[in-house]
């Protein structure tokens, strides 16, 4: 079995296409971007290299690739899903970076855009030369987005928004926001761009957890924008959530990524690690832990596999997402933890990946939607009950 595991023989039930697209993005990872992955967590991905990341992924047809037309690569649910799961192999924050341009602020502007939004600004972003982040969480309103605070007034011919939007990934490197706000026709979203007076942008220090990616602060005070800001096909709250799923379906696979580098490490470190006069993988205790970590790690790909399906034939409902998400980034943070164990004292360090990988993912199981929100989702579709409130 080598070190990347397909224990059930998944990848036999993969087009050429979906595995062609795998091995680049896996290859592009091993070359470009493992190499530099500690010290970016160490030191934090500056401005500059997160810029230089995006536009190395653009490169390789990244962007938005889900996405069609406007140089975008039109891929499959599955090769999105797989190539997702690549990148987050190499650092979660990575996978994010790519999640919020091509699913949040690319999809906004891709779905609810009028044809000008998106000639004018869908060719730059998959080529990396424009990048997007999404503002809809705040820094009082998090899991219940509805209450959202920032608004936009009217103003003549233009809007005028007001409001601070909060753990806005690629904040500090967009050129435009997708910007989530109350007006008087409900919720609605905005392409902002980012050098618009008013508007200040500070990134969010001392993160402990992806530190690969930028996060950060929007602080909108009197931003005034042109009336064509407004995305014209978003309509309430729905509109924003239907982005989130989309991202969310990446992180399905993404968590898997990020599970995966952890169980390959554990193993090979407990084949080599001698203890008592042996390799620790001898011990039925470690072997205990390494199958455990495998039938959830294999489980885990299967799902997001079969939810691929599912999309592919247009038949995803978002609870099944839900439950996707929910699974796969506890199993992944499971993973982690155990493979942590597996390295004893040198699982703490940035010498190996696992101890990144599970700081990261308490942030993945937290963004898109908390596992306690999908939990709820998943209760309310299991009972009609709603006990979010
Ligand atoms: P809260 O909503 O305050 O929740 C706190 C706790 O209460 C959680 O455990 C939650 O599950 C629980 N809770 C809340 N309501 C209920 C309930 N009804 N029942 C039971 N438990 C409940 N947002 C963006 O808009 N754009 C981004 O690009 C973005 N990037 C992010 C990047 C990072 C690294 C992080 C950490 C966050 C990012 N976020 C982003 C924000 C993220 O989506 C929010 O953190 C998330 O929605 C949770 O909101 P909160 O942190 O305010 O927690």
């Amino acid at each position: 079995m080598d070190d990347l595991v397909d224990f059930l023989g998944i990848d036999a039930f993969l087009t050429e296409e979906e595995r062609a697209s795998r091995d680049l993005v896996r290859r592009y990872g091993d070359e470009h971007l493992r190499p530099n992955v500690a010290r970016w967590f160490d030191q934090e991905i500056s401005r500059s290299e997160a810029r230089d990341v995006l536009r190395g992924l653009a490169g390789i047809g990244l962007l938005g690739m889900q996405l069609s037309g406007y140089g975008c690569a039109g891929a499959g649910p599955v090769s999105y899903g797989l190539a997702m799961l690549e990148l987050e192999a190499v650092d979660s924050g990575l996978r994010s970076m790519a999640s919020v341009q091509g699913s949040l602020a690319m999809m906004a502007i891709h779905t609810f855009g009028s044809e000008e939004q998106k000639s004018r600004w869908l060719p730059g972003m998959a080529s990396g030369e424009v990048i997007g982040c999404f503002g809809l969480t705040e820094p009082d309103v998090g899991s219940d987005p509805a209450s959202m605070r920032t608004v936009a007034r009217r103003s003549g011919s233009d809007w005028v928004l007001d409001g601070t939007k909060m753990w806005i990934t690629n904040g500090g490197i967009a050129d435009i926001a997708v910007v989530w706000a109350r007006t008087d026709e409900g919720i609605r979203g905005f392409v902002v761009p980012a050098d618009s007076a008013g508007l200040t942008i500070n990134d969010v220090p001392r993160k402990m957890s992806m530190r690969v990616s930028i996060t950060s602060e929007l602080v909108f005070d009197g931003v005034r924008v042109p009336q064509d800001a407004l995305l014209p096909g978003s309509r309430g709250l729905r509109s924003a959530l239907a982005c989130l799923n989309e991202a969310r379906f990446g992180i399905v696979f993404g968590a898997m990524g990020a599970a995966r580098d952890a169980f390959a490490c554990a193993r090979s470190y407990a084949m080599t690690r001698q203890q008592f006069g042996r390799a620790i993988a001898g011990f039925q205790l470690t072997q205990g832990k390494l199958a455990d970590m495998l039938v959830e790690l294999e489980k885990g790909i299967l799902l997001a596999v079969h939810l691929g399906r599912l999309k592919e034939r247009g038949l995803l409902q978002p609870a099944q997402v839900s439950f996707g998400k929910l699974n796969n980034t506890r199993v992944a943070l499971d993973i982690c933890r155990t493979a942590r164990t597996i390295l004893g004292a040198s699982g703490v360090t940035l010498d190996y990946p696992v101890m990144r990988h599970a700081s990261n993912l308490e942030s993945v199981v937290t963004y898109e939607g908390t596992s306690e929100v999908h939990t709820l989702v998943l209760g309310q579709a299991l009972t009609g009950l709603d006990a979010f409130r």
